[in-house]
């Protein structure tokens, strides 16, 4: 059985064409399956009768079913276990937050960078998520809302996995999710969260779409950066900001460097120093995310004053910088990324 999300109204359009039904078709299920929510063909009331019967046959929409649940009713933060077609499982949270509502998504299962602090780098890469698999975690959230009024408001790519390894899956998925046939959600309102490939930071500069970038960088050195983040050797620093620097002259937008504060290992003084001298001058802001410990990592979160003294290490170098405290921790939210999730890099 096919995935239906797996398809872009063009080529819905070009399937309807094959089996001899009329272009509108496509726009009609997209509709349905992106807007509407509908996960039944049945319900799909004008189409004709035997054409819902054959889709039914041949597609399934949003083949996924929600295992564990875990809420944290005073954050507001709820996160689900996935489990896909072929018995893998994915994590998805939802953050309420004033206003806004951000799903963050995951991208792969496991994560081939294998970054020592990341409970998901340390459990390995599995595969590749599909468009329809990365989009509908966040259709599973805006099904929920709706009952409740309310709508997705921004998606954040920071669950399990890299989304530049898996470039056309994400792409797809994201502009599936903008389409105005669908959610509609607005191309700002999207963070890409990369470990810094840059081949895939240049050819996001080249999509002519204005989503928002985040690069966790997390060192201020390549030899530190290289025991943290082990699979990204092959883009020195230097490199990464330097596309990142091409993707903001490209798209106008600000690049926000995500920075996960180890206790004594790259919290010094001088870590916060160098890291004021790479972003001195640039369109940049910084979020500092404070370890959140995991079973099985072996690193401590430093003390708040240690926190502290970086970031107004940074200030004092005129660098803009955000500190985001661990939101659910209680409820071990991704992998120990909600916090970064919640970093609400996108503008309101
Ligand atoms: N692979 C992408 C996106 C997913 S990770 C990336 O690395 O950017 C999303 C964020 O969660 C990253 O900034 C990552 O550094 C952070 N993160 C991972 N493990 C963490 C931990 N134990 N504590 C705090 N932040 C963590
Ligand atoms: Fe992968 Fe991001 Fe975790 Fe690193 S931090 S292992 S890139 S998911």
């Amino acid at each position: 059985m096919r995935e239906l999300l797996d398809l872009s109204p063009a080529e819905l359009e070009a399937y309807f064409a094959s089996i001899g039904e009329p272009r509108y078709r496509a726009r009609q299920v997209f509709e349905w399956a992106w807007k509407h929510l509908v996960r039944d063909f049945s319900a799909m009331t004008n189409l004709p009768v035997p054409l819902r019967e054959r889709l039914s046959r041949e597609f399934a929409i949003g083949a996924a079913s929600p295992g564990a649940t875990v809420m944290d009713a005073e954050e507001g933060t709820e996160k689900v276990l996935l489990v896909l077609a072929d018995g893998e499982a994915i994590e998805t949270v939802l953050m309420r937050d004033a206003d806004r509502r951000t799903v963050c998504v995951s991208t792969q299962v496991g994560c081939p960078v294998g970054c020592a602090f990341c409970a998901t780098g340390r459990m390995g890469f599995r595969r590749d998520l599909t468009s329809g698999e990365i989009a509908l975690q966040v259709l599973f959230f805006a099904r929920r809302l709706k009952g409740e009024g309310e709508r997705v408001t921004h998606v954040v790519l920071m669950g399990m996995g890299e989304p530049l390894l898996n470039y056309e899956a994400t792409l797809k998925a994201i502009r599936n999710l903008n389409h105005p046939w669908g959610l509609n959600i607005g191309a700002r309102r999207f963070t890409v969260s990369t470990v810094g490939i840059v081949p895939g930071i240049l050819r996001l500069a080249r999509e002519g779409i204005q989503l928002n970038l985040a690069i966790s960088l997390h060192a201020p050195w390549d030899g530190l950066r290289a025991e943290l983040v082990p699979a990204t050797k092959r883009y020195p620093i230097a490199d990464v900001l330097a596309a990142a620097e091409q993707y903001t002259r490209a798209t106008k937008r600000r690049v926000t460097y995500e920075y996960v504060l180890i206790d004594g290992v790259n919290d010094s003084p001088a870590a916060a120093r160098a890291l004021a001298r790479l972003l001195a001058g640039r369109l940049a802001h910084v979020n500092l995310i404070p370890f959140n410990p995991a079973p099985g990592l072996p690193f401590r979160r430093p003390p708040l004053s240690r926190v502290e003294a970086f970031k107004r290490a940074l200030l004092a170098r005129g660098i803009d910088v955000t500190v985001r405290y661990s939101r659910g921790v209680r409820i071990q939210a991704g992998c120990g990324q909600l916090r970064a999730a919640r970093l609400g890099a996108t503008p309101r």
